[in-house]
């Protein structure tokens, strides 16, 4: 037990938390998943703090895995390290970067300048995700383990030592050279954030924002070669749904002379890589006024393609639910459909997966002979085979003869190592009658 050393600032004289699991847990734990809910736990110590480092013990009483206990969280404590015993310290944390940033070497050129750097639980950071958009990085949190190390960058060493030997802003600053680090925090997380002094939005670096004197909303990028804005203070995500870019390209590959329908648009992502990529027309369909006007800001970026600028662009505000369903009675040769998350939780799974299919079913009547939907989910309760399993129902009761053109899932900057953290899959049709 001596060989685990860490420190930790706010529970300086009490002992380290010690945790024992069930069974089952304790092998789910050594397999490799990163999360041990609370009715897994069979002995503490002591009630753990907001945050803190636990220590896991076997059955045979050694060391099996570190992690941040949340007392709150149904997630009781996040797996940040499995096998032998470690010391966290600066060492620890710079090889858990460099790990990340390994696994994205060569991934993108120049021209992709907006990538997820670190992607929580699959990196080793759980509840942490770090993008970059140029010269900007967004630092989103999603467990309060983190607020203390954030905390302190912007405390600034005045309160000593870091928790857990985590200088993050150093850590970040030495390995990406950003030009400022913008935080970003869940729902969840907002209102212990402000004992931390945290607000969501505020620039961390270089110069610490409060609140109320947020940084400059909206940040400009590269994906492959196109330009966007992604509103990282307020925008939802971290400003960008950088987890579709490969879905973008595979359909501007899809689209040359089509008329496009871009359903729950957003930000026009895969309407500029579809207008590049030679349709004919492309049509955005949001309710947010907001996503729409920031579509159209991205198509006038890029009005120098002679693609983009000759493509008739068009925006439908309405609800895509009821618009795909009973809305004006217009075909087109492409139909992406990229909903929001449906199920937020469990008990909503059986709702969402309806959904999927009735939204299938709506995209697909406007699909032409020839033509090819895309129908993708972003709902981590609905699993990649029951989401594929109701689309394809759909295309099935429909009558229609339909080639089955691909299935993708995982952007390779945003890996998932459980299958929690398997939220994306996609589907291609195309529909030859
Ligand atoms: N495909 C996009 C991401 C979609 S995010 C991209 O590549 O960037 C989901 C979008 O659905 C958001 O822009 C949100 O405003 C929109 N949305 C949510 N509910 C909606 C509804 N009922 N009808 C239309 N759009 C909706």
């Amino acid at each position: 037990m001596g060989v685990i050393r860490h420190r930790m600032a706010t529970t300086a004289i009490s002992p380290r938390l010690r945790l024992r699991l069930t069974h089952t847990a304790e092998q789910i734990v050594r397999g490799g998943h990163p999360w041990v809910y609370s009715d897994s736990i069979r002995e503490l110590n002591r009630a753990g703090h907001t945050g803190e480092v636990a220590v896991v013990f076997d059955r045979n009483d050694r060391f099996l895995a570190l992690g941040f206990f949340d007392p709150a969280s149904p997630i009781r404590l996040r797996v940040l390290h499995v096998g032998r015993p470690v010391t966290l310290d600066s060492v620890f944390w710079q090889q858990r970067l460099a790990a990340a940033l390994r696994r994205r070497d060569g991934l993108f050129g120049a021209d992709t300048n907006g990538y997820r750097c670190i992607n929580g639980e699959s990196d080793g950071w759980p509840g942490l995700v770090v993008d970059r958009y140029a010269e900007t990085l967004v630092l989103k949190l999603y467990s309060t383990a983190w607020l203390a190390p954030v905390g302190w960058m912007l405390a600034q060493r005045s309160l000593g030592a870091p928790p857990f030997g985590l200088d993050l802003s150093g850590l970040l600053i030495a390995a990406l050279q950003p030009g400022r680090v913008v935080l970003r925090l869940s729902r969840n997380l907002q209102s212990a954030a402000a004992d931390h002094g945290l607000a969501d939005g505020q620039e961390l670096w270089p110069s610490p924002s409060d609140a109320s004197a947020l940084p400059p909303a909206s940040v400009h990028f590269l994906e492959d070669g196109l330009e966007f804005e992604a509103e990282v203070v307020r925008g939802q995500k971290t400003g960008f749904f950088l987890d579709q870019r490969e879905n973008r390209r595979r359909t501007a590959t899809l689209v040359e002379g089509a008329e496009v329908l871009n359903a729950f648009s957003f930000s026009g992502g895969f309407s500029l890589h579809a207008a590049r990529g030679g349709a004919r027309s492309v049509a955005d369909l949001d309710i947010s006024p907001v996503a729409l006007e920031s579509a159209r800001r991205n198509f006038a970026f890029n009005r120098h393609h002679p693609r983009i600028a000759a493509v008739r662009y068009e925006q439908v505000q309405a609800d895509a639910f009821e618009w795909l369903a009973n809305g004006p009675s217009r075909a087109f040769d492409c139909v992406i459909c990229d909903p929001p998350s449906l199920a937020r939780r469990e008990s909503e799974r059986p709702g969402a997966i309806q959904a999927y299919g009735r939204l299938a079913a709506s995209s697909l009547a406007r699909v032409r002979r020839g033509g090819v939907l895309l129908s993708a989910s972003c709902s981590a309760h609905v699993s990649t085979e029951e989401f594929f399993g109701v689309v394809r129902r759909a295309v099935r009761v429909s009558g229609r003869r339909a080639e089955e053109l691909a299935t993708t899932g995982h952007a390779p900057d945003h890996p998932a190592t459980f299958p929690e953290a398997q939220y994306l899959k996609a589907v291609y049709f195309r529909l030859l009658d």
